[in-house]
């Protein structure tokens, strides 16, 4: 008897598929973001007339505000292909090989995550990007020799939430960099309104905007938020988002009002009540809150700093004014130790 395939899907699995289906597929379907979408535009339309392929293009910026999107726009545009992987799964040159021998010409490589790209591949990539030629090592010792291979003309796109950690060398080897910002609350709420016409469920526009100013100014949050209050929509009520309703489902989902999650106050509580509102460093308060410093400095801080709930000083993170509004406590009138104390007065 044929065996049964079990097949299972992480929450994170769900959360990008659901990203997938909601995903601009040209351009012009792109919301915010203006000056990147118009730059891409003029580089799409000058390779188009000249007949060359896009030059390289790094993205940076935090997760969920559209480095994939981008990426996946560009072929559409350009009418050719484009194949995915990312820093982590590329752990040697060898890996990167099916990637390279599958090139057409003018079609896009996106690598995400691509500070975290081991050096070897890293030089690997080099001449791929510089000459699209790549030197191959065969054999070992005295008897190893080297040959070279010619690869398609091809786009790599990288996509980094720490540029700062991207060696020079790959840096320079791209043509555009594009830095991607946190959106507004109008265009978050454009978002959230196509997205819900995608849906097939009624928005109204206090609704949109209410789940737009609690999305911490990014895309892939307003999803999950608007997905979220789908479900309670079609659950508890008749379908329809309104403005109550959309509160409603947020503070079921322990979403404050200010669209700081549960992680995001765990972060605060403990900078205030544990490290008396700092200076501490990200991985003391890793370990106390038990999430990897990484989540923290890439998925939390920047939102936090960006607002001014919190801001960095050389000796580690302080929480402002606003981190203790947040919360409901009373700020310290002064603190003697914090290098911002001007801000508490
Ligand atoms: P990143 O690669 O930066 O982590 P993604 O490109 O995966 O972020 O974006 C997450 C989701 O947010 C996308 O699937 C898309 O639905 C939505 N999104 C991101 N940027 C935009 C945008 N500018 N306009 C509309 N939707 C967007």
């Amino acid at each position: 008897m044929a065996r049964e395939t079990v097949i299972r899907t992480s929450p994170a699995d769900e959360a990008r598929k659901q990203d997938a289906a909601l995903r601009p597929k040209l351009l012009r379907e792109v919301i915010g973001q203006r000056k990147v979408a118009e730059r891409l535009e003029i580089a799409v339309c000058a390779a188009k007339k000249l007949g060359e392929p896009l030059g390289h293009i790094l993205f940076d910026g935090p997760p969920g505000l559209g480095k994939t999107t981008f990426a996946t726009v560009l072929p559409n545009e350009l009418g050719t292909s484009i194949q995915m992987t990312s820093g982590p799964a590329l752990a040697k040159p060898a890996d990167l090989l099916p990637f390279l021998t599958n090139l057409d010409e003018g079609s896009i490589l996106f690598i995400d995550e691509i500070h975290r790209l081991p050096r070897v591949v890293e030089e690997f990539i080099y001449p791929a990007m510089e000459d699209f030629r790549i030197d191959i090592v065969l054999g070992e010792g005295l008897a190893a020799r080297t040959i070279s291979m010619n690869l398609k003309r091809f786009t790599l796109i990288g996509a980094t939430t720490r540029s700062g950690m991207l060696s020079g060398p790959m840096r320079d080897r791209f043509k555009m960099h594009e830095h991607l910002e946190f959106y507004s609350v109008q265009e978050l709420a454009q978002i959230i309104r196509v997205n819900a016409a995608k849906l097939n469920t009624p928005i109204t526009d206090e609704a949109a905007l209410e789940l737009a100013r609690r999305s911490r100014g990014t895309p892939r949050i307003a999803n999950a938020r608007l997905y979220w209050t789908r479900n309670y929509a079609a659950a508890l009520h008749d379908g329809v988002i309104t403005e109550a309703i959309a509160r409603a489902a947020l503070d079921k989902a322990e979403v404050d009002r200010e669209g700081l999650d549960k992680n995001d106050r765990k972060y605060l509580e403990t900078l205030i009540d544990l490290y008396g509102g700092g200076p501490t460093g990200v991985e003391a308060l890793a370990a106390t809150i038990n999430l990897a410093a990484d989540t923290l400095s890439d998925e939390i801080e920047p939102y936090l700093l960006r607002e001014q709930y919190i801001t960095r000083s050389p000796r580690g993170r302080l929480a402002m004014p606003r981190a203790y509004q947040a919360l409901g406590k009373l700020p310290p009138k002064t603190k003697p130790d914090n290098p911002q104390a001007a801000l508490f007065e």
